[in-house]
């Protein structure tokens, strides 16, 4: 049985007044399931603010149930995901049309479900999930950007990537469309594995290279390490940091 643990923290970062970025996580009272949830909201700073939060709020409304009680099965899970991704996309469009200064408001959205040793990772836009697998940090996530479409194409490569100046272009986000469905992946976690999950502040300020240096120690001090050194690095977006070990 893995015993889970968490820490997470949003900051403006150096150079931005608010932060857009919103963060929660739950975990169950025997340490042995989670969620983990980070949204980048978009739109102006009090739309960016509204949309990231309802997409957190829903998630932590919604989906906790879900894990309660007996273990279920991936498709109840990828159901449950999905049906929040879809509900988060109508509460946003509902609040886009009711207050016409919110009208370009939206949201990018990553959420964790762990339950035993199976993750389920579902998101929409370019905040990231990663996977530690104690000597790799692999990125479950792809970008829904134009420029992960191009490297994707061979139009630039990965280095250019993140300096072209459209590298912020969403393909997909919560709240643009009518109909959005999140990328789901799932695997399972073994002693020692920890999820990372981040919104795009954090590769922005650090390349993600030197982020497994910071993930020894007790979470808190992981979460606070890969915000410090993305405000040393003089963060120009808000960073948010979310880290899961799961412990044999
Ligand atoms: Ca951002």
């Amino acid at each position: 049985m893995l015993t889970l643990s968490i820490a997470g923290r949003s900051h403006a970062g150096c150079v931005r007044e608010h932060n857009e970025d919103c963060i929660d996580w739950w975990c169950g009272p025997d340490g042995d399931r989670a969620l983990v949830v980070v949204a980048d909201g978009m739109g102006g700073y009090a739309g960016g603010e509204d949309a990231s939060r309802m997409a957190v709020d829903l998630c932590m409304a919604r989906l906790p149930s879900v894990l309660e009680g007996a273990p279920a099965d991936a498709g109840t899970l990828a159901e449950a995901l999905s049906d929040t991704f879809l509900a988060v996309n109508a509460a946003i469009r509902e609040a886009r049309e009711s207050q016409p200064d919110q009208a370009q408001m939206g949201t990018t959205l990553v959420v964790a479900l762990v339950a035993g040793d199976r993750a389920m990772i579902a998101h929409v836009g370019d905040s990231r999930c990663y996977h530690w697998t104690g000597d790799c940090l692999c990125q479950v996530t792809r970008d829904d950007t134009v420029v992960q479409n191009m490297v994707d194409d061979g139009s630039i490569s990965a280095e250019q990537a993140g300096r072209v100046p459209f590298r912020n272009i969403l393909t997909k986000a919560l709240g643009a469309e009518d109909d959005v469905q999140p990328t789901i992946a799932q695997f399972n976690l073994r002693p020692g594995d920890g999820l990372l999950l981040c919104s795009d502040g954090l590769a922005g300020a650090l390349d993600s290279g030197r982020w497994p240096a910071h993930l020894s120690g007790a979470p808190e001090q992981a979460v606070d390490g890969l915000i410090q050194a993305s405000l040393d690095a003089g963060a120009d977006d808000n960073v948010s940091v979310l880290w899961l070990r799961a412990d044999g």
